[in-house]
């Protein structure tokens, strides 16, 4: 990975200041490479003397409840004695791991934009960054923040600075955000980053079961139903949808995180090359996609569905009823591939 001298100078110089008072925050929805950089760097952080609130805009899923150090995270949402609040408007420094627009926080926003004092650091791996960061360490090639926060601190103070709790964690978002070591940017370097993960002791298998096979009756039930009735496809049987009611969801007991993984179901099928998982939120539908090979479906979540990502995983929102919604994509769909953007 190549990080930026001068930024790491930068970065450096801010970290060496004494007590600084420090808030780390990441996206929405916040998923595994979310809430493990988040807590190991804030971990890295506190090493270093200065004092570290890790803030998300929602809940994490229930399968990540394990994590070491996940209770001190502040949901920003739930958060009644506004401790999150508090933390930010003192903040020295913010830390945005794992998004690249301060739009991304949904409900934190508006609280991160009024402190225009501290010194914005990001740090992620999404494409096209927002400009008003001071430190900027973004990098697509990247396949998770947490293999970035694991180049930054091995770039800082070396590589025996990472304990094996950090491991841990790092472990869990580079695990999760390559689907388990299978997806891009698979580099030899992340390879050396996980057996130096491995050397402090980790267990592997079981931050594996920790993390993939601690779900619900209800979500397995569910994940039937969604494939048997739910899972349609289009384009000569070239691109898929799935789409889920919140009162379907009721009905198999939905915790958020069930649905984890279901919109990369439909590319085991091999003529699939793009995937898109319609969720029924009380406000507006939450869109997830997926694809394969050149198939980008940043652009395509950038260009019809106000979001943005990855070149093969990205996401989105809609305003419309379910059934615009799926007819907006068709009519999408079709002019993507009209475009020879579906291959
Ligand atoms: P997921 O489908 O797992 O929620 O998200 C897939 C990827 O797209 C993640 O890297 C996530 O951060 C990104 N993403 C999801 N929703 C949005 C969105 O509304 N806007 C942008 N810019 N990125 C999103
Ligand atoms: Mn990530």
């Amino acid at each position: 990975m190549k990080l930026s001298e001068k930024h790491i100078g930068s970065l450096r110089e801010l970290l060496a200041r004494p007590r600084l008072r420090i808030v780390t925050v990441s996206h929405a929805n916040p998923d595994g490479d979310a809430v493990g950089s988040s807590l190991a760097w804030a971990e890295v952080l506190r090493g270093l003397g200065h004092e570290v609130t890790c803030i998300v805009p929602n809940k994490y899923p229930y399968f990540l409840d394990w994590m070491p150090g996940i209770g001190e995270v502040v949901v920003f949402k739930t958060d009644a004695e506004g401790r999150a609040a508090k933390a930010v408007a003192e903040a020295d420094a913010i830390f945005c791991l794992d998004f690249n627009a301060v739009s991304r926080l949904e409900i934190l926003s508006a609280t991160i934009e009024a402190n225009t004092t501290a010194c914005r650091v990001l740090i992620d791996h999404h494409l096209q960054p927002d400009e008003g960061f001071d430190i900027v360490f973004s990098h697509p090639e990247a396949s998770s923040t947490c293999f970035l926060v694991y180049c930054l601190v091995e770039a800082l103070y070396g590589r025996e600075a990472v304990t094996r709790r950090m491991a841990e964690l790092l472990y869990v978002g580079m695990m999760t955000d390559t689907g388990n070591f299978a997806f891009s940017h698979l580099t030899p370097e992340l390879f050396r980053a996980v057996a130096a993960l491995a050397e402090t002791g980790i267990r592997i298998p079981e931050i594996y079961n920790n993390v993939y096979n601690a779900y619900t009756e209800g979500r397995a039930r569910l994940f039937g139903y969604a494939i048997n009735r739910k899972m349609n496809l289009i384009e000569d049987g070239t691109v898929a949808y799935m789409s889920l009611m919140e009162n379907e969801m009721r009905r198999f007991q939905f915790q958020q995180g069930d649905s984890e993984g279901f919109v990369n179901y439909a590319l085991t099928i091999k003529k699939v090359k793009m995937s898109a998982m319609f969720l029924a939120h009380r406000k507006f539908i939450r869109i997830s996609l997926r694809s394969r090979g050149d198939v980008d479906v940043n652009l395509f979540a950038r260009r019809y569905f106000n979001g943005g990502g990855h070149k093969n995983a990205a996401g989105g929102k809609s305003f419309l009823t379910m059934q615009e919604t799926i007819d907006h994509y068709v009519r999408s769909v079709r002019e993507f591939a009209e475009e020879g953007r579906l291959g």
